[in-house]
């Protein structure tokens, strides 16, 4: 007897984390074989080569022109003891003062416990514009008694999925914006022994939900051989640990991926940050300065502070928000409306009647329909 698409759906095992990168390693290997024979894989056909000019090769200039006007938002996660940096690097990063001492950084303002504070940013560049908001975490670790001190900060970023998910219910979904957090830069302290049972335990329960990249904080604190070694007990132990931290994947153009993989080699990123600009041989740059010389922040023989931007900002940041959207998003997404319909057939055995339930949008007074969307979807 063959299974109705419910019940296949529901003797389907609970999804396990899909943050796989071998996964994504072979879908790009089938992509590049498409690539090689000129056609997709399945069709057995090649393309036909156009004699005249129809204008569909003008497709990239429309998806360009469209993003541009449109804009990018990025949600960006920083994660650390206070004082470890994280403030004066946000703002390193973005060559802005997102920080200031009208506006200090969160670890000034909130103390007590562990919260979570949103700042948004409108950058722009070139005439493209890039809404940037910083998702930080004052608090985190400063306590006595450190347990389920992540728990905010897991709070944070499902309320965020749910957010999306009940957006993209709705009748109307023109405005979708998206504040799911894209990526987590973990500030590991340059204690050089390792990481805290904190650390391990953060990275363990949050790498199923968000992109996270480790960093050494204020990396000027250890000599070059120090911090060699610091990352090679921290690559160990997250290995040991089995915590899956963002994999920068290989890009297309082959020299950009010799001089990529100079970065990549580099992780986890030991920074420095400042916000002091200093005169170096006649040009100004951020340093930190000190009796016995110079940090240059933007010197790759300094510390990985170059390296962490390029990558997170001018060739990955795109790769993080589909990994956002097709790996954790959608972990969330499947699990959340599984566990809906299961509800949803307990229901049904119950009252031999579905009653479909719909919520209410509190500021536009729209109702949505998610139980239904959930329920609808797989058969029910
Ligand atoms: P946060 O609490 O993590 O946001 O840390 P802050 O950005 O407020 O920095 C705390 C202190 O560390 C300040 O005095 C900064 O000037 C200093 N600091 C920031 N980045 C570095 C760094 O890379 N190296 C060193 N040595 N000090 C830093």
């Amino acid at each position: 007897m063959s299974l109705s698409k419910r019940e296949a759906f529901f003797k389907n095992e609970p999804p396990t984390a899909k943050f796989d990168p071998t996964t994504r390693d072979k879908l790009d290997h089938k992509m590049d074989k498409e690539k090689e024979n000129g056609h997709p894989e399945t069709s057995g056909k090649a393309p036909k080569e156009l004699d005249g000019y129809v204008g569909f090769a003008n497709l990239p200039n429309q998806v360009y022109r469209k993003s541009v006007k449109r804009g990018f938002e990025f949600t960006l996660m920083v994660v650390g003891q206070s004082g470890l940096g994280k403030s004066t690097l946000i703002n390193t990063l973005f060559l802005t003062d997102l920080y200031s001492a009208d506006y200090p950084g969160p670890s000034y303002r909130i103390k007590k416990t562990v919260q979570v504070e949103t700042t948004q940013v409108l950058l722009k560049e070139g005439g493209v514009q890039l809404r940037l908001t910083v998702v930080d975490t004052p608090g985190f670790g400063d306590a006595v008694d450190n347990s389920n001190c992540w728990q905010p900060v897991t709070d944070y970023i499902d309320s965020k999925y749910e957010e999306y998910l009940n957006a993209e219910s709705r009748v109307n979904r023109k405005t979708m914006p998206d504040n799911r957090v894209h990526c987590c830069l973990y500030f590991i302290t340059p204690s050089g022994h390792g990481l805290k049972p904190l650390d391990v335990e953060f990275m363990k329960r949050l790498h199923d939900k968000v992109n996270i990249i480790p960093m050494i904080a204020k990396a000027d604190t250890m000599t070059p051989d120090e911090c060699r070694e610091f990352k090679k007990t921290i690559l160990n132990e997250i290995a040991q640990h089995k915590i899956k931290i963002y994999e920068f994947p290989e890009c297309d153009d082959e020299e950009e991926n010799k001089l990529q993989k100079k970065l990549k080699d580099r992780v986890p990123f030991a920074v420095v940050g400042s916000n002091t600009l200093v005169s170096v041989g006649g040009k100004t740059v951020r340093a930190r300065q000190y009796p016995w010389g110079i940090v240059e922040v933007e010197n790759l023989e300094h510390n990985d502070f170059l390296a962490l931007r390029n990558m997170l900002v001018r060739t990955h940041l795109h790769d993080l928000k589909d990994v956002t959207n097709n790996v954790h998003y959608e972990n969330y997404r499947y699990n959340k409306l599984a566990s809906v319909a299961t509800k949803g057939k307990e229901k049904a055995v119950g009252s031999k009647e579905l009653n479909l339930e719909t919520a209410e949008d509190e500021d536009s007074g729209e109702k949505y329909y998610s139980v239904f969307f959930s329920l609808h979807k797989y058969g029910i």
